[in-house]
């Protein structure tokens, strides 16, 4: 049983054949939409001054702090809210940072109001498959069937995912039982005959078939996204509007080249580029978050309570368990690449700030620091071949899930 998630490494490897290529079933995509949701837990004030939020209050928001982000608030007991954002793979600035934009999005008034005295408790980020069924992959194959997420059964049109991974492992459970007392092998065969027909016959099928383009429309703006979700949605997927997808390291606007080195005569785009490397260096901060103040964001204004840095936000959030005496997770596949690449999402994206530029100019990966969000697995700017961005993600030992995430 296979469920690793939408960046396990058992899964992906599962999607190549043996002779490495990539194998999927009729509705594989050509490229997969992703995005990275982040989210603050924080802890409300016993204050009465501030307004009182009620547990079970859902709050969605979308065009904020960018048109393309999508945000949320949860309100649990006992004065525990969570609230995030999801950076989607078709935003095409290449500044992508879940960590600096979940900040702005915080502080916009209609919720800075109500969180501004709170203290963070926990923080996290991971990877979700945007492309549900439409980048289902084969399901099941002799001695393995695969469920949840990483098979494809997310439903985009409601955001849910949960109840759907739930439910593919229950029906892969009851196959295997039904096949055990029959006696009869876990065979490609006979997993389809008894799995996927639980899973083709039942709920999860048919909100994942209304979904399956309901998000076309963003691969060509967040209007016409709005717009198909709305007609997915009213229609039952009946219609929807059309799209071709690219991979997700093409989705990524090209920063235009340096006709030479920093210096005058260079495009706006590159004195911009220029003005923050300076300050990265003389700051000493990263360059995707200085690249954001020079573009004319506030600067954070600091609290050490819950407007914290994004290191300080990592020894709050959870447990990095990278142990030792394991091989990096992380691997950059052809430096030559990543040389000639002046997006450097990798280092922009990274959940951890476990990629860095290094004085080379070439990404470094810290293996403590990683919080296995896999956003670098679909945030390489570059495509040595195919759908794979320039990073291999393997397994490896540790992640940070926090338990109150
Ligand atoms: C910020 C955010 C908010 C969300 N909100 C909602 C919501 O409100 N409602 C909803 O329904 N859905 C929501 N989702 C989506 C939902 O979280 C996912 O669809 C769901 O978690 C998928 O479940 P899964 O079991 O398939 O995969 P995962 O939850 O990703 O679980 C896979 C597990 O496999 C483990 N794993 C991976 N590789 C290995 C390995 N080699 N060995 C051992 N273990 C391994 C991982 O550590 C992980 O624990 C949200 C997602 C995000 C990111
Ligand atoms: S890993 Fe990808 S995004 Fe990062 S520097 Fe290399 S090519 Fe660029
Ligand atoms: S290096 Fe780790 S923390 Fe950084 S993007 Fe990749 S998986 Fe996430």
């Amino acid at each position: 049983m296979v469920g690793d998630g939408p960046v396990g490494a058992v899964g992906r490897a599962l999607d190549q054949n043996q002779n490495g290529a990539k194998q999927q079933n009729e509705n594989s995509p050509k490229g997969r939409d992703w995005a990275m949701g982040m989210k603050f837990v924080i802890e409300l004030p016993d204050d009465p001054t501030t307004e009182p939020l009620k547990p079970g209050t859902v709050w969605h928001t979308f065009g904020y702090p960018e048109p393309e982000i999508f945000g949320f608030l949860y309100v649990h007991p006992e004065r525990l809210v969570s609230v995030g954002i999801f950076v989607p793979s078709w935003m095409s600035d290449p500044s992508r940072t879940a960590y600096r934009y979940l900040q702005h999005f915080i502080q916009h008034p209609a919720l800075w109001r109500v969180l501004k005295n709170g203290t963070l408790r926990s923080w996290g980020a991971k990877s979700l498959e945007e492309t549900g069924r439409r980048g289902e992959p084969i399901l099941s194959g002799d001695g393995f069937a695969r469920i949840g997420e990483g098979s494809g059964s997310t439903n985009m049109l409601t955001g849910s995912g949960v109840d759907e991974a739930w439910t593919t492992g229950m029906q892969l459970g009851e196959a295997v039982l039904e096949l055990l007392r029959a006696n009869m092998p876990f065979s490609k065969e006979n997993l389809a005959a008894t799995y996927e027909a639980k899973r083709r016959s039942s709920w999860v099928e048919q909100g994942a078939r209304e979904a399956e383009n309901a998000r076309n429309g963003f691969h060509r703006g967040i209007v016409r996204g709005m717009f198909g979700m709305a007609l997915a949605g009213l229609t039952h997927g009946r219609f929807s509007l059309k799209s071709h997808p690219v991979p997700a390291s093409q989705q990524i606007h090209r920063v235009p080249p340096v006709p030479r080195a920093w210096g005058p005569g260079n495009t706006r785009h590159d004195s911009q580029l220029h003005q923050a490397a300076t300050r990265a260096i003389s700051e000493n901060r990263p360059l995707h978050d200085a690249l954001l103040s020079v573009r004319g964001w506030p600067e954070i204004p600091f609290d050490g309570r819950l407007l914290v840095t994004q290191q300080d936000a990592l020894l709050i959030g959870g447990k990095v368990q990278a142990m030792p005496g394991f091989a990096d997770h992380v691997i950059f596949r052809d430096l030559k690449l990543c040389t000639a690449c002046s997006e450097k999402t990798c280092v922009a994206m990274c959940s951890g700030q476990a990629i860095t530029q290094g004085a080379d100019g070439l990404p470094t990966f810290e293996r403590e620091k990683c919080v296995h969000c896999g956003g670098c697995l679909w945030n390489c700017a570059q495509s040595p071949e195919g759908e794979d961005g320039n990073i291999a993600f393997v397994a490896g030992s540790g992640g940070l899930h926090s338990a109150e995430n």
